[in-house]
């Protein structure tokens, strides 16, 4: 498939058809990210994106089972477009199961219900949010451009849609000075959310970025990967959700955890105390494994 640039997605989206629908990300100014850093961000048209569709049908016909539509925040397209998309995708994929995109805060803020509910409607089923911290001043200083209430808000948005729920936290983010209330209100925040899916990504620190120059300055301390893992701890600990599945299968992570939550945090919980109590760092993913 011709891209622009590189695509990023979901671990759990490995096996899923990629369609472009916009290049880059509408919000583009988290001060850790820089996966759509130097792209120019726009939305694709209408015919691009059909000729795309086409040329995927032609490759895999009637294998595609699972759509992601990239990039950074597809969500932003107005919704009239964002249907067009998802009915097109329907008609040439017979037996597509799936249709899924990365969303910021503001896209589910805007949108609103009855848009949202449409979407799902037509085949909107799982966005994807990056919540990264509950804690208000952590996600001022991240540049994420909305308070905690308003995170809580979006994510709440699409779960009151109908449309399955993912966010993705970021473990270290706060460093030392920060990670006990990052810990704690994040565990808030995902309690009051109660998503269905919860990926832990850890901070990986990336030259370009406003992040690299307050580590570079000492105003930001970074976790050794123990502190990392038992910050996680915190976190699982802390959550009282419904039914979420827990993964920090992600290559930035120092340990693959997974589970359902509630009923597998004991045994998760025991895992990370294991490690930690007995010293097992070898079972601990190297620094230089670790990847965006
Ligand atoms: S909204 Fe997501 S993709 Fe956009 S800058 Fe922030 S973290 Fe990066």
């Amino acid at each position: 498939m011709p891209y622009e640039g590189m695509i990023f997605r979901p671990p759990s989206e490995a096996e899923s058809l990629i369609i472009q629908t916009t290049v880059g990300c509408s919000w583009n100014k988290c001060t850790f990210c820089s996966m759509y850093r130097y792209k120019d961000f726009r939305i694709k048209e209408y015919d691009e994106i059909r000729d795309d569709i086409e040329m995927a049908k032609m490759m895999y016909g009637d294998d595609v089972r699972r759509v992601f539509l990239a990039d950074g925040d597809a969500l932003v397209i107005d919704t009239d477009n964002l249907l067009k998309i998802i009915d097109t995708l329907n008609k040439d994929f017979p037996n597509l199961e799936r249709v899924s995109t990365y969303a910021t805060p503001h896209n589910l803020l805007n949108k609103g219900i009855d848009e949202l509910k449409e979407l799902k409607d037509r085949g909107l089923d799982l966005v994807y949010l990056g919540v990264e911290t509950g804690d208000d001043n952590l996600l001022r200083s991240i540049g994420k451009g909305v308070r905690r209430d308003e995170m809580l808000e979006a994510g709440l948005n699409a779960k009151r849609a109908g449309i399955k729920l993912s966010v993705t936290i970021i473990l270290g983010l706060g460093g030392k000075e920060g990670s006990k209330t990052h810990a704690e209100e994040t565990a808030r925040l995902l309690s009051d959310m109660d998503p269905d899916y919860v990926g832990a990504l850890t901070l990986m620190v990336i030259p370009s970025t406003p992040l690299y120059n307050m580590v570079k300055s000492g105003r930001l301390t970074l976790l050794s990967p123990i502190e990392s893992i038992l910050e996680c701890r915190r976190i699982i600990e802390d959550m009282d959700v419904t039914d979420c599945i827990f993964r920090s299968n992600h290559a930035s992570n120092y340990l693959p955890l997974g589970g359902r939550l509630p009923q597998d945090k004991d045994k998760i919980i025991k895992t990370i105390d294991d490690i930690v109590k007995k010293n097992k760092t070898y079972l601990l993913r190297s620094e230089d494994m670790r990847a965006l």
